[in-house]
């Protein structure tokens, strides 16, 4: 369970001041599937940013399955992300010079498990992209980057999946495949929290939550 209180978060650029999120209230239960909307430059990043451990809030209360996140120690923070997060972005973020199935090793990085390969292969079966273990990103459609992206963020199975619109740079076929993936993963017991602005794509999810100008909207 996240349980997010008061969370604000400023931004300080020069003398300009952003107030990226104001007084955030937000609890999600576990195995939630989650759908942030809201217009361009309303926060929907900066909260997943901050949900995820990436980002630090400016002030405010957070805590992860009951433990307060203590956001001045990074040794801690680091940990509980990769205990508990799993991230996928609009534009990927595949490493261009590594195969699929590399990609999918590097989301295993700093773990200690055994037989790290065959996770992979079993995540990348799951995915529907086996046959293309061996291939680069430059060599899959748009759509078999994003799945080789979400198998990055499963193989160290994590309790929750983190998506910053998924979907943003894939045709209609692409999106419904991966819509119906992080579907079929929260339906497996992972709770999905993603950022869209479309209103259709968050229909899947079970809860909506609607921001503007930095705040969740009742
Ligand atoms: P969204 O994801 O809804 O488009 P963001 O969370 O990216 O919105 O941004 C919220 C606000 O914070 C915007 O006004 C944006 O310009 C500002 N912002 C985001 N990141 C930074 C940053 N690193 N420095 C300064 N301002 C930022």
């Amino acid at each position: 369970m996240l349980h997010l209180q008061q969370i604000c978060k400023k931004y300080r650029t020069q003398h300009i001041e952003t107030m990226a999120l104001n007084q955030i209230n937000l609890t999600v239960n576990s195995g939630e599937f989650i759908a942030i909307l809201g217009p361009s430059g309303c926060g929907k990043s900066t909260l997943l940013n901050t949900i995820g451990l990436l980002d630090r809030p400016t002030s405010g209360d957070y805590s992860v399955n009951n433990h307060q996140v203590c956001f001045q120690q990074k040794k801690h923070t680091n940990a509980l992300r990769l205990q508990t997060f799993g991230f996928v972005f609009q534009s990927f973020y595949l490493i261009d010079d590594l195969t699929v199935f590399e990609n999918l090793m590097l989301g295993l990085k700093y773990r200690s498990l055994d037989n790290k390969a065959q996770r992979v292969t079993e995540i990348l079966h799951k995915l529907g992209i086996d046959h293309r273990a061996e291939h680069y990103p430059c060599q899959l459609s748009g759509g078999q980057q994003q799945r080789c992206a979400v198998g990055r963020a499963l193989v160290s199975n994590p309790k929750v999946i983190l998506a910053d619109e998924p979907t943003g740079n894939l045709d209609e076929d692409s999106s419904a495949q991966v819509i119906s993936l992080l579907t079929q993963l929260n339906e497996e017991g992972t709770t999905v929290i993603m950022v869209t602005h479309s209103e259709s794509i968050a229909e899947v999810a079970s809860r909506v939550i609607r921001m503007k100008a930095g705040e969740i909207q009742r």
